[in-house]
């Protein structure tokens, strides 16, 4: 026969019966660990709904810090505003080296320039 475990008192009946529950749960002892595991329980609820508050507040006042430089960063960096569009950092540094590597080639002199075109 399984015993009667009471979660409020973290402990064991050790006979389990209607009378012995029903005395256990009207006892003094048992009662006042309910009004703890309660008393804690709404301790926690109010520790965490203050975090909740806390947490709030800060959000609110990033987003009004926030705000105003969002504005600026739209207003600069709108797609109209901007004349080039949006490349990723790699693509940018490709394109960089591809521009480097067009300048150290030489250009081709004036005579030579359509030489290749001659041959076929
Ligand atoms: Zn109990």
């Amino acid at each position: 026969m399984p015993r009667y475990y009471c979660d409020y008192c973290d402990a064991y009946l050790t006979h389990d019966s209607a009378s012995v529950r029903k005395q256990h749960v009207t006892g003094f002892k048992h009662k006042a660990n309910v009004r703890a595991y309660y008393a804690l329980f709404e301790q926690q609820l109010c520790i965490h709904e203050e975090q909740i508050r806390a947490r709030e507040f800060q959000q609110s006042r990033r987003q009004a810090i926030q705000a105003p430089m969002y504005h600026q960063f739209q207003q600069q960096f709108h797609p109209a505003a901007m004349r080039q569009p949006y490349m990723h950092p790699q693509q940018q540094q490709q394109q960089q080296q591809q521009q480097q590597q067009q300048q150290q080639q030489p250009p081709p002199k004036e005579g030579q320039k359509w030489s290749f075109s001659k041959q076929t």
